[in-house]
């Protein structure tokens, strides 16, 4: 896997997701949550989108089918509903 350097803080990683919003690819630091529309889909918003209502509220309006949300700062307390 071939690694990226994330537009927004410089940081190389080689897992890099695309904010559904202003379509850049950037590190999961950068990346505030994660939905799956469908099984196919995934959005992510990141945090300079969420820090934009107008965008926060697009992807709050996302309907969540597959349920799968994740808050990069916050791996050791998970919260909600989990799948496993
Ligand atoms: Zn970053
Ligand atoms: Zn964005």
């Amino acid at each position: 896997m071939a690694i990226q350097v994330c537009v927004r803080c410089g940081e190389k990683t080689a897992k890099m997701e695309a904010c559904g919003y202003c379509n850049r690819m950037l590190c999961r630091n950068c990346v505030k949550s994660c939905r799956k529309p469908s099984r196919t889909e995934r959005l992510c918003i990141c945090k300079d989108c969420w820090s934009k209502m107008e965008t926060r509220k697009k992807y709050k309006a996302v309907e969540k089918k597959v349920e799968e949300e994740f808050e990069p700062r916050d791996f050791g307390r998970p919260r909600g509903r989990r799948r496993f």
